[in-house]
């Protein structure tokens, strides 16, 4: 068991926070933001950034070509229909991806959104783990914590929407 320290200071155990969340045992802040057939959506727990949305694989595997073909057919396409809802939405114009498998808990990528305040740390990598302090730190005030939660809320509206006619 491992402890978390959720957005909002609290904190949990849990043995794989991924199996956690895509299980239901764990509801992420905003609740589940999109899920597929073997992935599942949702904003990052731990960070209060509008947008930052993290696809996790439902499968308890660590290592990318541990997917199955039709898992990653999934994977791309989840991953390129949060992009374009990231884009619409909330007008975010670059995304970072984040995947390291030798983390405690399963596949999992992060969609970390760059805003300008982001460049005051630096530009590619090295300027990520700082921001995503940054934003733990300081950026968890009432007004940011609600603008996350309509991000979160327009994102899941845009990814459930029924196919246009
Ligand atoms: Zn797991």
């Amino acid at each position: 068991m491992r402890k978390i320290t959720l957005s909002n200071g609290s904190k949990v155990e849990v043995d794989c926070l991924s199996c956690a969340i895509t299980g239901g045992s764990m509801k992420p802040d905003g609740g589940v933001v999109m899920e597929t057939e073997f992935f599942h959506a949702h904003q990052d727990v731990a960070y209060p950034i509008k947008g930052l949305i993290i696809l996790a694989s439902k499968r308890h595997v660590t290592c990318l070509d541990e997917l199955t073909e039709e898992e990653q057919l999934d994977y791309m396409k989840a991953l390129s229909k949060i992009r374009k809802a990231q884009r619409n939405v909330l007008g975010i114009e670059y995304v970072y991806y984040f995947y390291n498998e030798d983390t405690t808990h399963h596949f999992h990528t992060w969609m970390v959104p760059r805003y300008q305040w982001m460049y005051d740390f630096g530009r590619s990598v090295e300027s990520v783990r700082p921001v995503l302090l940054h934003a733990r730190n300081n950026m968890n005030d009432k007004e940011n914590i609600q603008e996350v939660m309509n991000a979160i809320n327009s994102l899941t509206k845009e990814l459930n929407k029924g196919p246009s006619l």
